[in-house]
């Protein structure tokens, strides 16, 4: 059975570069537009040339990639000729592949915010398209507002997106700018433009703002749109656009869409695709979203006993996909309603091996239940988890010992007469039998800490130079008066690796403290620091 070509079109560093508190430098932009491409996407949209100089400087030279390189840009001014739109030239100068034009299609747009004739939009939507395809370059048009406008005005809404097509767009896509569009409507409209401009020649570009997103996009290619637009993790403005994330791996791994629907994603580009997500993240320095579909740390997460033995068994019975098809990993989860088998599969997933009936896995279990009616969660924390295991089996050496820790907090006026707040914390350690005593300084009591702890570890400072606390999250667990902290650290190492610990105390540096402990020792084992 011979397949329909889908096409689909990546606009994480243009739309997606519109999000709140997002900056992309142009390394960025390189290393994730690489990422793209080794998925396997047909077009990466890159930015808006002329518009700020990381784009322009990104489009003022040819890139070796392997996906249509395009360009974003409005169509020509009203009121000017095309060589006589400054705006225009610059996209026009821009090494791309293709260029995408953004053009108004709702009648209230034209009229209230270009104020000019419907006419006049319509002949300066013609005009751009042929001048992108008279460059040599393949023009697409984002029918902005598209489905808005069709709602309002069905006839001049369409008589723009024919325009665009009869004028030479390779794609014509028709865009829920607002993202208000629900799953019915968008395949009822293309559904009705698909009998004007044909489905091999329209794409879809939505947001989601009520959460459909990706019902949208389906629901386009349902009704005959062959080529979808969207963004890693869904990044956008306000709720994002639709996500490629979730979009690319229900094309391929689901029945209906995978027999009727290729693209240029192969399984084996598919398996990258938990990378490129977390990449994104790491450069936008952001927590992976872990309930994210197919990528999401929690994906692919089970909790109790019966869960997991059936897992064990079968994952199909509480998996829809192979975690590894998206490069992901199973992962079984330790909390207190887990038994026997929970553990032992924790177990095997480290790298521990031990037999089933050994007295140490019932003690392991008795333990990690005693700790987390006090409050421990070893879910989120699996250096902690690692770590108490290999001590109840009886391998992790003593690499140092802390004999004791004072931290102090000043709040004061500084020269300048600024209210300041700083922290000075003095550990002491013992370390081959030498006690070593250092400062550090701080923002905050747990950042003073972490300094002075780190200051001086003897032979093991070159395996802890390279780690850095990146999260810390507080938690206060309920319990009237003997209230207890729990403090969660995530830490990560210079090659990226990210690791969770935990630390519970009624007294949040204490906790804090605890948790930090845990990451260094977790490091220096797992980097095979030698014993004393
Ligand atoms: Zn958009």
């Amino acid at each position: 059975m011979t397949r329909e070509q889908l096409s689909l079109y990546d606009t994480t560093l243009r739309d997606g570069a519109q999000t709140h508190g997002v900056d992309f430098s142009l390394e960025d932009k390189l290393l994730i537009a690489e990422q793209l491409d080794g998925l396997g996407l047909d077009y990466v949209e890159a930015g808006y040339p002329g518009a700020n100089p990381t784009d322009t400087k990104l489009f003022g030279e040819k890139r070796k990639l392997g996906t249509k390189l395009t360009a974003f840009g409005m169509t020509k001014r009203p009121g000017r000729s095309i060589s006589n739109d400054p705006g225009f030239q610059a996209l026009l100068a821009a090494e791309a592949d293709a260029i995408c034009l953004v053009g108004k299609t709702w009648d209230f747009h034209v009229d209230v915010a270009l104020g000019i004739t419907l006419e006049e939009n319509l002949a300066g939507i013609e005009e751009s398209v042929e001048a992108v395809v008279a460059s040599g370059r393949e023009a697409l048009l984002d029918c902005e507002h598209f489905f808005d406008g069709y709602k309002a005005n069905p006839d001049y809404a369409l008589s723009c997106a024919k325009a665009g097509y009869e004028a030479g767009a390779r794609w014509v896509v028709l865009c829920d700018t607002n993202g208000g569009t629900l799953p019915e409507e968008i395949e009822a409209i293309v559904t009705e433009v698909v009998k004007q401009v044909p489905g091999d020649h329209l794409g879809i570009h939505v947001h989601n703002d009520t959460d459909n997103g990706v019902a949208n996009s389906l629901a386009a290619v349902r009704a005959g749109a062959r080529q979808i637009q969207g963004t890693l993790n869904g990044l956008g403005e306000r709720c994002g656009n639709a996500n490629l994330t979730s979009i690319i791996p229900t094309l391929m791994l689901k029945t209906d869409y995978a027999e009727r629907y290729e693209t240029n994603v192969t399984p084996q580009k598919l398996a990258t695709l938990t990378h490129a997500s977390r990449i994104l993240d790491e450069l936008l320095n952001r927590a992976p979203n872990r309930h994210a579909p197919y990528v999401g740390e929690s994906a692919f997460a089970h909790k109790g006993g019966i869960h997991v033995s059936a897992v064990q068994k079968d994952p199909r019975t509480y998996e829809h996909v192979p975690p590894d098809s998206v490069g992901n990993v199973r992962r079984l989860l330790i909390s207190d309603q887990g038994g026997r088998s929970n553990i032992m599969a924790q177990l095997e997933s480290i790298g521990i091996a031990v037999p089933k009936d050994d007295p140490r896995v019932a003690r392991l279990l008795e333990v990690v239940k005693e700790r987390e009616a006090v409050g421990y969660a070893y879910e989120a924390a699996e250096a902690s988890f690692e770590l108490l295991a290999r001590r109840l089996l009886g391998n992790v050496p003593q690499f140092f010992d802390v004999d004791s820790f004072r931290v102090m907090v000043e709040r004061r006026h500084n020269a300048l007469g600024e209210l300041v707040t700083i922290s000075e914390a003095t550990v002491k350690a013992r370390i081959n039998g030498e006690t070593v005593m250092s400062v550090g300084e701080g923002n905050g009591p747990v950042n003073a800490l972490d300094n002075a702890l780190r200051k001086d570890l003897g032979p093991y400072q070159r395996y802890i130079d390279d780690l850095k606390l990146v999260d810390y999250k507080v938690r206060i667990l309920t319990g009237g008066t003997d209230a207890v902290t729990r403090v969660l650290v995530e830490s990560r190492d210079g090659e990226g690796r990210r690791w969770f610990t935990v630390g519970v105390s009624p007294n949040i540096v204490d906790a804090s403290f605890e948790a930090l402990l845990d990451s260094i020792n977790y490091k220096l084992i797992r980097d095979g620091a030698p014993a004393p």
